[in-house]
């Protein structure tokens, strides 16, 4: 049995974007996170994404969704009519969807599939969430690059991040954060990502099953 995720204590408001590719499958990968979550007194801000809920299993989609977020502070269910089995082929369409939801709703926590499962439409789901943070150290106002890099990396310690910064006096102090110094050249950046995003795959890939 694997610990539930931690992310907020009774009372506190956690806004959660699930995407799941097929009807029944955020109920499969997630249902028991959220009935705890529920049962925590979290107060939970809900946009519940089913992908492929075509003929009956658009029904059976909502009224499962229905179920499970009764007592819910806020919800709302979305159902649509992608081709089952066929994603890979509907990418430019499902990416438009999900560029158009990043617009109306900003979510705390994502919960969707997993970027190594063997079906391709959960494949091409997983990659629609971010897949790297990537930031200036010094930032006008607020919380500088340095800190949002260490919370990113206690909430989500899987995420790649990459860090840049035109000041030379940062870049000996950066715990552990790849650095890009500025100026850099469009190469150098694509060089960062690249191997940033290539150590994150091997580390999914590596990790034993939870
Ligand atoms: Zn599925």
């Amino acid at each position: 049995m694997t610990a539930p995720l931690k992310l907020a204590a009774r009372g506190d408001k956690l806004s959660v974007l699930c995407v799941g590719a097929h009807s029944d499958d955020i109920e499969i990968g997630a249902g028991a996170t959220l009935l705890q979550w529920k049962a925590d007194g979290i107060r939970i801000d809900m946009l519940w994404c089913v992908l492929s809920a075509v003929g009956p299993r658009e029904a059976e989609a909502r009224s499962s969704a229905e179920d499970f977020l009764q007592g819910v502070e806020r919800a709302h269910i979305e159902t649509h009519h992608f081709r089952d089995g066929f994603f890979p082929a509907q990418s430019a369409e499902i990416k438009t969807w999900f560029e158009e939801l990043k617009g109306r709703f900003q979510p705390d926590v994502i919960l969707t599939h997993n970027g190594i499962d063997a079906h391709q439409d959960h494949r091409l789901t997983n990659d629609l969430k971010p897949r790297l943070v990537f930031s200036d150290i010094v930032m006008p106002g607020g919380i500088s690059g340095l800190e949002l890099a260490r919370k990113v990396r206690r909430r989500f310690p899987e995420m790649p991040i990459v860090l840049t910064t035109g000041y030379s006096e940062h870049v000996g102090g950066t715990h552990g954060f790849d650095i890009l110094q500025k100026p850099y050249e469009l190469r150098s950046l694509a060089k960062a990502l690249q191997v940033a995003l290539k150590e994150a795959v091997e580390a999914e890939l590596l990790a034993p099953p939870a």
